[in-house]
């Protein structure tokens, strides 16, 4: 017998059709004789219209009701599915973050877990229950709700594993598992039976959405076996988990793809010291997370700097160099919103030189031209052109030799749809 922690995404349960088969497949696993604790996301595109619904009437929402309104997404699919296990006839019981008892801090948005106490969801497996967790919230030292960041469910449902002690926690989302690279804009993406955390914290953090980086992380730090999987069929998915030895090494094991950020130039800066830590500074404090940073060479004394930041900081970051730009005395800044980063990202690639001569070649014989670059020893990132960035991930994924034999035949996405997905508002 074990215990696994089943986590259901927005499309697994957009519908009360799809809700009866999350129902049913949890029931399935518990007559195999394991105790199951679900988690779930909100119905569809739920935390979308709610985001949408607050834009509506204020601009700039406190940070303390959009966190109490975004957490009512996922208290509606928790109580949904408990009752749809109940019709089963099995007995299930619904949990909100805070009776999950998920302490968090109190960054709002992007709140992180202090600790997790188990004894409610402990107790209702002994009863012989199955607990309904609301993903995606928690609740601070102040008693407020807060959220983990957009798609949080699946750091909840890593963090419910590690404090029940589960054998593994089960991701169910649309796809099957984690591909080579996003199937749904690369078709000869190829399914891996299993990657480690450390290629996958990598993957995840240059975009690829299909789990959440801080799940990743904490699954890490605390050795949560993860088994990202489909919501709609059986076929075993991909196991992330510690490095083992007889995983191959390859040099790239996927590329990700980011069109959630934006490049912001300050151009006619005077090119003299300090400056550039003027600028970063101010943008630190004002909580813009920046990405790459490029400076061209100066001329006549004056110098360009590009950074780039995630699309949901640019407001403040707008506000930061409008304050700034005048006490440096820099002429103006820029900001291009239509850039998407490409990643290639391998533990393999610490080993192999040429990764980035190849992936440069490739990308100019199909005329797709870098806009910055930058690497860690096992990513390679280019930004380019947003319109490109489906080419530019099928045409690295052939020259690195990922392509599959067979296409993934389900919905591939136009560019508009590939920004839509990713640019989930905040
Ligand atoms: P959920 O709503 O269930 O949390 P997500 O939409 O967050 O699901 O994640 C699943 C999506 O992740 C897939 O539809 C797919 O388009 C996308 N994705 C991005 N990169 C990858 C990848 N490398 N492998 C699989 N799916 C990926
Ligand atoms: N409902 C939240 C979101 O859409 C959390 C999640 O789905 O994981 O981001
Ligand atoms: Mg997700």
């Amino acid at each position: 017998m074990s215990l696994i922690v089943c986590k259901f995404g927005g499309t697994s349960v957009a519908s009360p059709e799809r809700i009866k088969k999350v129902a049913q497949r949890l029931v399935m696993r518990k007559q195999e004789g394991n105790d199951v604790v679900a988690v779930v996301s909100a119905m569809g595109k739920t935390t979308d219209e709610l985001v949408g619904l607050a834009a509506a009437l204020n601009s700039d929402p406190p940070a303390r009701e959009m966190d109490r309104l975004l957490s009512t997404g996922e208290q509606v699919s928790m109580t949904l599915l408990a009752m749809a296990i109940e019709a089963r006839g099995y007995k299930a019981m619904s949990f909100t973050g805070r009776q999950a008892g998920i302490e968090t801090d109190g960054t709002h948005a992007k709140a992180k877990i202090v600790k997790v106490h188990n004894e409610r969801i402990m107790e209702a497996l002994e009863r012989g229950y199955i607990p309904v967790v609301a993903g995606f919230q928690g609740i601070d030292a102040n008693g407020d709700i807060t959220t983990l960041g957009r798609g949080g469910s699946d750091t909840t449902a890593v963090a419910v594993a590690w404090g029940i002690g589960a054998d593994v926690c089960e991701i169910y989302s649309d796809v099957d598992g984690v591909y080579t690279a996003d199937p749904r804009i690369c078709p000869r993406a190829k399914k891996l039976d299993q990657i480690s955390y450390e290629d996958m914290l990598e993957l995840s953090g240059a975009g690829a959405g299909v789990l959440q980086m801080r799940a990743v992380e904490f699954a890490r730090k605390f050795d949560v076996v993860i088994h990202s999987r489909s919501a709609f069929s059986d076929v075993e998915g991909t196991y992330i988990k510690e490095e083992t030895d007889m995983m191959e090494e390859a040099v790239i094991t996927g590329i990700a793809h980011d069109t959630s950020e934006v490049k912001v130039t300050i151009r006619g800066v005077p090119d003299t010291s300090g400056v550039a830590a003027k600028v970063f500074s101010a943008l630190a404090g004002n909580a813009v997370s920046v990405d790459m940073i490029i400076q061209n060479v100066s001329e006549d004394g004056l110098t360009d700097i590009s950074f780039t930041c995630p699309g949901g900081d640019l407001k403040r970051a707008e506000e930061t160099l409008s304050r700034v730009l005048p006490d440096i005395r820099a002429r103006e800044y820029v900001v291009d919103r239509d850039i998407a980063k490409v990643s290639l990202v391998g533990t393999g690639m610490k080993s192999s030189p040429g990764v980035a001569a190849k992936a440069f070649s490739t990308l100019g014989e199909n005329n797709i031209n870098i806009l910055a670059i930058s690497t860690s020893p096992i990513r390679l990132s280019v930004v380019i052109d947003s319109a490109q960035v489906a080419e530019a991930v099928r045409c690295l994924h052939s020259a690195f030799g990922l392509d599959s034999d067979s296409v993934f035949e389900e919905t591939q996405l136009s560019a508009e749809e590939i920004a839509a997905k990713m640019n989930k508002g905040r």
